[in-house]
């Protein structure tokens, strides 16, 4: 399998260029030159597959070859180590929760398949590779987790001082090992100012194999199709027509659902779930594309207002509305409706929702008013807990931590502290890893 860059659809990279790169000269964003189909009996037969034998299978028929299946397995196994389960609220509302991995947040799926790509393609050097990230929180617990104690890699995680929470900050700073956080006197964009500029600097690119866990690798939207399969195969099987709903910020985990979609997986339509940061819903009313500032929301996860993989999507669908807006409806809620339904979820079924969870649990609402006898699925993106004390004082209850995040709260900080001029930085990586 090749993949090529959404600007340029004639050259093309194997997909160990595509992971190691992570993004194209050209700031497109790689895509497989073809989606191939599963076979029939794969999908009609879910129900006799592991959730990892799910992940084998669709990358197995998506990287056609560029791994030997024995590696293959093997890395598929060291990233799917935690259950993406169902629950069901009543006959037409399903959740999928996707916070069973160490971050809380459905991103550990992605950051923990690409440490193992990453780690599968540096085999052999004997130069480790540094990966640096700037983080505004979330990302890099889920990076900081997903790369931990894997061979050969080497992590440096930027963050601005006093602008994470208590608990981002115990994710990013008391894992050790290879795991190294810089506290950064700045804010998130000096962080990523000193990452994008040790990238340009010819003497740390000579002598430190550098490399980011940028957002956008097509490493992490691989593994968020497998949940797909694995939600479809929780549903009871029945005639009515199935959808997904998913709260949506830069629109990886959509496109991997329209993924599995391509590979064969019998999904009536997808439907996008946004705060007030709008612009793909409005898109898909209006056939008009203006991406613009985010607005802060509650669900602030979801804060985009120009969605970094949106061109995937409009790539898959050769950027024409007529045929995107037949396989994605868009809807789009604000704070009050937001909280209103979490209340709602808590009273009627005794289930805590996040924030971003509701969003996408009122976009179902709303289009099984237009579409009634669909059965909705939607993506519990996150633990309620990650969002304390908001969802406390919004349902009045106590929400309990798990038990792998209240750990953090007693185990010691450490961090490095450097502040925003890109010298010291890069004396620090001169020493550390020169
Ligand atoms: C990242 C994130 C989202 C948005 O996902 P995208 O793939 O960027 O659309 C939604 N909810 C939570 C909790 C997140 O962390």
């Amino acid at each position: 399998m090749r993949f090529y860059s959404t600007k340029n659809k004639s050259k093309f990279v194997s997909l160990q260029e595509a992971v190691l790169k992570g993004l194209p000269e050209d700031n497109g964003l790689y895509m497989p030159e073809s989606i191939p189909q599963l076979p029939e009996s794969f999908v009609k037969n879910l129900k006799n597959y592991s959730f990892q034998e799910i992940g084998f299978e669709v990358c197995k028929s998506l990287f056609d070859g560029a791994i030997p299946e024995n590696d293959l397995w093997d890395i598929v196994e060291k990233s799917i180590t935690f259950p993406a389960p169902v629950v069901k609220l009543d006959d037409q509302t399903y959740i999928l929760e996707l916070f069973h991995g160490p971050s809380l947040a459905f991103k550990d799926f992605g950051a923990r398949f690409m440490a193992q790509l990453m780690s599968y393609f540096n085999r052999g050097e004997d130069k480790e590779l540094v990966i640096l990230v700037a983080t505004s929180g979330d990302t890099g617990g889920a990076v900081a987790a997903g790369f931990y104690k894997t061979p050969g890699i080497r992590v440096v995680i930027l963050y601005p001082s006093g602008k994470v929470s208590h608990l981002q900050e115990k994710q990013l700073t008391t894992l050790g090992e290879n795991v190294t956080a810089i506290e950064v006197a700045g804010t998130f964009d000096d962080c990523q100012a000193l990452v994008k500029q040790a990238f340009l600097d010819e003497d740390l690119t000579r002598s430190i194999r550098l490399s980011s866990a940028n957002s956008i690798n097509i490493a992490r939207l691989v593994p968020q199709s497998f949940y797909y399969f694995e939600a479809y195969k929780q549903l009871e099987a029945d005639e009515r027509p199935v959808v997904f709903c998913i709260p949506s910020g830069n629109f990886g985990n959509l496109t991997a659902g329209l993924f599995a979609k391509k590979m064969g997986l019998p999904v009536h339509r997808f439907i996008a779930a946004t705060n007030a940061n709008d612009v793909v819903p409005e898109y898909l009313n209006t056939g008009i594309y203006s991406p613009r500032p985010s607005t802060p929301t509650l669900s602030n996860a979801m804060d985009v207002g120009n969605p970094s993989n949106f061109a995937r999507t409009l790539d898959l669908y050769r950027s024409t509305w007529n045929n995107i807006k037949n396989e994605i409806s868009g809807y789009s809620f604000n704070d009050a409706e937001t909280k209103t339904a979490m209340r709602e979820v808590f009273q009627k079924h005794n289930y805590i929702m996040d924030p971003h969870g509701a969003v996408g649990y009122l976009a179902l609402r709303q289009f099984q008013r237009e579409y009634a006898g669909a059965k909705g699925v939607v993506l519990e993106t996150a633990h309620p807990s990650k969002f304390l004390p908001g969802v406390e004082a919004i349902l009045q209850t106590s929400v309990a931590v798990p038990e792998r995040l209240a750990v953090l709260s007693q185990k010691e900080k450490q961090a490095w502290q450097l502040g925003a001029a890109f010298h010291p930085f890069k004396s620090w990586l001169l020493e550390s890893f020169g």
